[in-house]
């Protein structure tokens, strides 16, 4: 179905309309074999909260933004490749139900649909999109470097380290960039390379500095990582800004599926097969 649609005059429409509600913003995202197979609202869980940000699945990658003017306009372009993305299942629990972990070297979160009918639409597409990338580029998928997903900063009001450190205005909460958990800032006075997620080494809880620097000791070929982390990097890189869709734009609006300024029905997911 999707071959169908690659030299269509309503795909290269719709991608055009993507490209425009995303503005200076985003990224050009007409390329030539790109399908737009389906998009939606999606509740993101976003290190304070959940957030809604609209979706765009392509043949060959997810795109995803936060929502200006729904239907016309998005900022904070987010692009994931499909070859790299995963699904995980996540269990339905109080509030937070139909829900579903992306994961990626670069990237990893939990998002909701409203319905798990929608669920089950979205996470088959997804899937069959990845599938069909890999088999078409003769590739298999890696797990070992996907980055964590971070726990929600409401989950800890202790360092889940040192389990006695207990956060306020003055002791921040910080994320392990490795494992993706909340510690305080003496059990995080580590940094390590991380090469999918930066450049520069950045934050780690101590058990995974301790876990990293112990594989690092065992394998040639890391020992330079080592070097690098044992340097007390203190300057601003990988400070916990970089969940960076977080904080600003519009959060005024509800998660998807809970009625209010967004359109319920035009907020589904929309599959263009
Ligand atoms: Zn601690
Ligand atoms: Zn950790």
């Amino acid at each position: 179905m999707v071959d169908r649609l690659v030299n269509s005059e309503a795909n290269a429409r719709r991608i055009n309309n993507v490209e425009q509600c995303f503005g200076s913003s985003g990224q050009p995202l007409g390329i030539p074999g790109r399908v737009l197979v389906g998009e939606g609202v999606l509740t993101k869980m976003c290190r304070k909260k959940p957030k809604p940000r609209q979706f765009f699945l392509f043949n060959d990658a997810l795109v995803y933004g936060n929502i200006i003017i729904h239907k016309k306009k998005y900022n904070k372009q987010h692009i994931l490749p499909l070859e790299e993305v995963k699904l995980e299942n996540v269990e339905d629990e109080g509030g937070l139900r139909n829900g579903w972990k992306l994961k990626s070297p670069s990237k990893s979160f939990v998002v909701f649909a409203a319905t798990a009918t929608e669920k089950k639409e979205w996470m088959a597409h997804i899937r069959k999109c990845v599938n069909d990338l890999l088999a078409k580029r003769g590739i298999r998928q890696s797990t070992t470097n996907d980055s964590p997903v971070w726990v929600p900063d409401s989950e800890a009001k202790t360092c889940m380290h040192c389990r006695k450190s207990e956060f306020s205005l003055v002791n921040r909460r910080h994320h392990c960039r490795h494992c993706g958990r909340v510690v305080c800032n003496a059990c995080s006075s580590k940094r390590w390379l991380l090469p999918q997620q930066s450049s520069k080494p950045i934050r780690v809880c101590l058990t995974c500095y301790h876990k990293l620097s112990g594989e690092a000791a065992d394998s040639n070929v890391s020992r330079t990582y080592a070097v690098i982390a044992t340097g007390e990097n203190r300057n601003s890189s990988g400070e916990d800004s970089s969940d960076d869709d977080d904080d600003q734009g519009r959060d005024g609006l509800p998660p998807a599926g809970q009625s209010g300024g967004l359109d319920i029905h035009d907020a589904h997911f929309q599959s263009y097969n």
